[in-house]
């Protein structure tokens, strides 16, 4: 995603870009959150189907005066 500067709608500070990381712990790896269209949906083979959604990779903006969270997808 491009870098574009943000302001904070809550006390007019500055965005820093960055992501919320999913940790999974016992297995040593993280993943990026995604963004999915629709409702969820319970598969009893990976716990969500996601196949044939739109899924988009989410970037959280930080405010670095008040800690104020922003997400876009
Ligand atoms: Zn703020």
């Amino acid at each position: 995603m491009a870098s574009r500067s943000l302001e904070c709608p809550r006390c007019g500070g500055s965005m820093e870009p960055g992501y919320i990381v999913d940790v999974m712990y016992g297995h040593g790896s993280a993943a990026v959150p995604k963004w999915v269209a629709g409702e969820p949906q319970r598969s009893i083979w990976t716990g969500l189907k996601l196949r044939g959604k739109e899924q988009l990779p989410v970037t959280t903006y930080r405010c670095r005066r008040c800690g104020y969270l922003e997400s876009y997808a």
